[in-house]
Parts: C-alpha cells; sequence; structure tokens
C-alpha cells in the first residue's frame, strides 16, 4: 500500500509530496517536529503533543499554520488512509522556503510554513521485546545546543550518538554535561534508587517529554517517590534500575551503563510496573 503523507492542505501518495530545496528545514533545520503514538489505532497524549508543538513554533518565532482541532483531523485522518493500528504519526513544521538562501528569518506575510505529516506503521509497538530484556547504554558528551527544550529538527548530534552506541554493541546513548546525565538520545533518562524515582529536573538543557510528564504524574498517583534532580554517571551504574521515556518507546528499562550491570542485570520492578501503568492509563485517554 503506497503511503498517503499530508503536505500543506493536501493528502497525497508519498512519491509525490515534494518541498522546495529552498525549504529552511532543508538548507538550516530551521524547523520544529513532534511524534505522536498510535495503538489500537487512537492517538496517545495528542493534546501534550500539540501544546509542546505550539510552544516549540513560539520559541523561534515561527507561525502556526494550524489549529490544535485541524491538527488532530489530520492525524485522525492519515491513521485511518493508512489503516495504523499500531504506529507513529510524525509532523514537522519549518520556516518554509523563501525562493532563496539567506540566514536571516523570511517575512512570515510573503513565506508560509511548510507542514507535513506522515505515518509510521509499527505493529505491536507497545510489545517490543527489548522492554523485557532491557536496554544497554553507552554515555556519550552532550555536545548540544542550550535549546534542547525546544524540539527542532537538528539531529544531527543525536544520530551521531545513536551511531556510537551501536558501535559500542549498546542500544542507545545517554548524553552528559559536567558529569551528569541530560537524557537520553532521543528519550528522557531515569534510576531509581531505594524506591526513589530521579530524573533530571525541567530546564534549556533537557527536552521537556510527553511521556516523561505523564509517567511522573501516575507515579506519584501510584504512591512513588519522585525526586527531579541532576544524577552522575557514576550515581547512575549503582542505582538500583533505570530506564527511560519517549513517546515510541514508552517506558523502556535499562540493565546496563557503560558495561556494568544495574541491579540483577534485569529490567528493574519499578521500570516494569511504570511501564504497565503508562500503557493502560494512556490507552484509557487515548483519542
Ligand atoms: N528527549 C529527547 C532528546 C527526545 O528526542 C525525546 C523524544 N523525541 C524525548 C526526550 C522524549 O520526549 P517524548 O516523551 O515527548 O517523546
Amino acid at each position: 500500500m503506497t503511503r498517503t503523507v499530508y503536505l500543506n492542505g493536501e493528502y497525497l501518495p508519498e512519491t509525490e509530496a515534494k518541498v522546495s530545496i529552498f525549504d529552511r528545514g532543508f538548507l538550516m533545520a530551521d524547523g520544529v517536529y513532534e511524534v505522536t503514538s498510535v495503538l489500537g489505532g487512537k492517538l496517545i497524549d495528542f493534546e501534550g503533543h500539540a501544546v509542546r508543538l505550539a510552544r516549540s513554533l513560539g520559541e523561534l518565532e515561527m507561525a502556526n499554520p494550524v489549529s490544535k482541532d485541524e491538527l488532530l483531523e489530520i492525524h485522525r485522518e492519515l491513521v485511518a488512509k493508512n489503516e495504523i493500528v499500531d504506529g507513529l504519526v510524525y509532523l514537522q513544521i519549518t520556516r518554509g522556503a523563501p525562493g532563496d538562501r539567506d540566514f536571516v528569518f523570511p517575512d512570515p506575510e510573503t513565506t508560509a510554513p511548510t507542514i507535513v505529516l506522515f505515518t509510521q506503521n509499527k505493529p505491536g509497538l507497545d510489545k517490543d521485546p527489548k522492554a523485557a530484556k532491557g536496554t544497554k547504554i553507552v554515555t556519550v558528551p552532550d555536545i548540544r545546543w542550550h535549546r534542547r527544550d525546544i524540539k527542532t529538527v537538528q539531529l544531527l548530534y543525536p544520530s551521531m550518538a545513536k551511531m556510537m552506541a551501536k558501535k559500542a554493541g549498546c542500544d542507545d546513548a545517554w548524553l552528559v554535561e559536567d558529569g551528569f546525565v541530560t537524557e537520553g538520545s532521543s528519550n528522557n533518562a531515569y534510576i531509581v534508587k531505594g524506591g526513589k524515582i530521579i530524573t533530571r529536573a525541567l530546564s534549556n538543557d533537557i527536552l521537556h517529554g510527553i511521556t516523561r510528564a505523564a509517567v511522573l504524574r501516575f507515579a506519584k498517583e501510584a504512591q512513588m517517590e519522585v525526586v527531579e534532580r541532576n544524577f552522575t554517571v557514576e550515581e547512575a551504574k549503582e542505582a538500583d534500575e533505570a530506564f527511560t521515556t519517549s513517546a515510541s518507546a514508552f517506558v523502556m528499562p535499562v540493565v546496563e551503563i557503560d558495561g556494568v550491570a544495574l541491579g540483577d542485570g534485569a529490567p528493574g520492578a519499578v521500570s516494569k510496573r511504570l511501564r504497565e501503568i503508562y500503557l493502560d492509563e494512556s490507552l484509557k485517554t487515548a483519542i
């Protein structure tokens, strides 16, 4: 089946959706994105992603070409047209194509933003065998810019970090700045020690994960203790357990950091419980 994608107001076969070579997303990574998961044909935490998208656009003084209602409609239409049961909806908005290359932002009156959405089919997204086995992490320096709270499409370093992880025989990388873990290459990072869930507090140093917000809320509702503070790599290696959160992998247990096994080397009880709670609760409110 040819995938149907959305581009600037039109639903098109993926082979017919074309963007200008002058698009600032292509030339300057001048764009923002969101990834929303789909389980059982329904969108998980759409509202959170829509709110963060508006914030990212606002921080970059970029126009928002669609209302929240229109955005929901496009997401649902793409899920239906592509018969997605489990998968992802990717959305990207760039500052558009001014028709030439220039560092200065184009006038939004004459250059419209480019908006693209497409689906990715991932049957059994919530049943990834990695969740039962746990993932191995390598730590790498965090050399990204200092507005990591804006979800921009500048993903070269996170891509490189994933490649460093792959070369080290690991599943993913955690990024480290001044000795402290900031976050994962494409997820938020947590450790568990003495029953306490420890994760870095929100700031411009990390992306404000939509899954993070939901998981911390569910953890508190389940009377688990949450501490939002920095933690070091050494502390992580001595933790009882660790995990990551993201819209595409939900709660993912970590069993090894830089070759050091955590606890008994299997996914920990807190991580497993949080994954269960997260999936149960988010399915209840999926739309
Ligand atoms: N941090 C980074 C750097 C990310 O790329 C992502 C996922 N895009 C996250 C955290 C997790 O955010 P979310 O839960 O909204 O997917």
